[in-house]
């Protein structure tokens, strides 16, 4: 009572502006238009949000992916990929929240047109060693913000990051998943149902494979991937 009381007295005092052109911003800090013109990741294979332009690229006609199905609503674009890069290396954590609230705002829509939702979100385990060299974890962030806004429950004690591993963007497709083996392994807790693996990017989907591994063997019935924008022609 007494927080939203204050919120709509802040909200009065400060109205809300876009972060990207300083407008008046409507909610979740970006206007409508600046909204409407992030860049989509339209024709997308539902399978591994590759471009492609029908239903199932090339690639996972021959070699199913790791997952179910694996949504991302926009492509690693300007402005999408500047406001990645502050959130992740500078920890800008409103630039996280636009984003988050932009995955949001796309997951509702769907959600709405009958797309089954998962069970929870399960963000995609940072080594810890790692999260306290950045002060966050950005994918328990993003997914944090996603949970609240669509009522799904965020669970990340059912899957751990065993060690730390390089960073997968200076490595080729073979070495990203020689780099990834044995990385996640499932902390014990029981899972079961369909889960969705969250992080920020998905580009050769090393990194979601190997985690999605990990929740099957904990006992998931289906893993979707959700990430924020999608880098790479394919995984
Ligand atoms: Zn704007
Ligand atoms: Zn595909």
């Amino acid at each position: 009572m007494t927080n939203s009381w204050l919120q709509n007295i802040q909200r009065r005092v400060f109205p809300p502006c876009c972060l990207l052109c300083r407008g008046a911003a409507e909610n979740d800090d970006l206007c409508r238009d600046c909204f409407e013109d992030l860049p989509r990741n339209a024709d997308a294979c539902d399978f591994c949000a590759a471009p492609a332009a029908a239903g199932r690229c090339g690639r996972c006609l021959s070699q199913p992916a790791a997952w179910a199905r694996a949504w991302v609503p926009f492509a690693y674009r300007f402005p999408v990929d500047r406001l990645i890069g502050c959130f992740k290396y500078s920890g800008d954590q409103i630039a996280g929240r636009v984003l988050a609230g932009a995955v949001a705002a796309e997951a509702s829509h769907r959600l709405e047109a009958g797309t089954i939702p998962p069970e929870c979100l399960v963000p995609v385990p940072l080594h810890p060693s790692r999260a306290r060299e950045r002060g966050f974890d950005q994918a328990v962030a993003v997914a944090g913000t996603i949970g609240h806004r669509l009522d799904l429950p965020v669970r990340a004690d059912l899957i751990e990051r065993t060690r730390p591993t390089r960073t997968q963007a200076s490595l080729g497709a073979q070495e990203r998943s020689r780099n990834l083996r044995g990385a996640f392994a499932p902390t014990g807790r029981p899972v079961s149902g369909h889960v969705a693996l969250v992080d920020d990017v998905l580009t050769s989907g090393a990194t979601a494979a190997a985690a999605a591994h990990a929740l099957y063997r904990a006992g998931a019935s289906r893993v979707d991937v959700w990430c924020i924008a999608r880098g790479g022609s394919q995984r």
